[in-house]
């Protein structure tokens, strides 16, 4: 019996919604071995663990709902004839693919226009052409959003923490209405993405109107 020793992963990164395509070596893990595969954007796109017995972990962040999904599964289905889908099990949608390097290369190419497809019922702008780089920022941001309203980090200075949410083409702005506060996110930059991360919490000032640009940095305003 022939066996492969190599296998090709392919899949969308989390944070910037490129398809990043890496070739791994059986040999490359060992007993308990940990490998962490990271994207040109500089974020970690894939941890694979190694266990006893040939049995695999795999965790991948995701681009749907912002969490890691896992899976345990066996050399085989790594290293092997067959292709093992990786999905959100949340969403039910493909995020990448580890098999033979042809048969990855195909099933990636479905993967970006999936995306556009389901971000298309967020921004609801018959107008537009589906666009991936804008499509993707308008789904992160409300992404980054809901979690930021799950732990109780967005609101309004003025106590109101139920902000209202509009989607427009370049921007999506938050609007409090009970005090007037706008806070208005450009989503015309993926470098938005960043900075949302490295914000925590968003507070809008009482009858003010903050910008949020990754050209204008002086504008935003940063609460902890
Ligand atoms: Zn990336
Ligand atoms: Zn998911
Ligand atoms: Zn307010």
């Amino acid at each position: 019996m022939i066996v492969s020793t190599i296998t090709t992963l392919g899949i969308q990164c989390s944070k910037c919604g490129e398809m990043q395509f890496r070739t791994l070596s059986m040999f490359g893990f060992s007993h308990f071995n940990k490998e962490n595969y990271y994207c040109s954007c500089g974020a970690l796109f894939m941890t694979i663990t190694s266990f006893e017995r040939g049995v695999y972990s795999i965790e991948y962040p995701c681009i749907y709902c912002g969490d890691s999904h896992y899976i345990a599964t066996k050399r085989g289905k790594i290293w092997g004839e067959n292709i093992l889908q990786l999905g959100c099990s949340d969403k039910g949608l493909p995020i990448g693919y580890i098999g033979p390097r042809q048969q990855v290369i195909n099933c990636c190419r479905g993967i970006k226009k999936e995306f556009v497809q389901f971000a298309y019922q967020l921004v609801n702008d018959e107008e537009k052409e589906p666009e991936f780089d804008i499509f993707f920022i308008v789904y992160a941001v409300m992404e980054k959003l809901g979690k930021m309203v799950e732990r109780g980090q967005l609101g309004c200075r003025c106590g109101n923490k139920n902000l209202a949410v509009e989607i427009l083409p370049d921007r999506i702005e938050l609007i409090c209405e009970a005090c007037r506060a706008v806070g208005i996110i450009y989503t015309d930059n993926k470098e938005i993405l960043h900075i949302i991360d490295g914000m925590g919490s968003i507070s809008l000032e009482e009858n003010m109107t903050w910008l949020l640009n990754d050209s204008d940095k002086g504008h935003h305003l940063l609460k902890k």
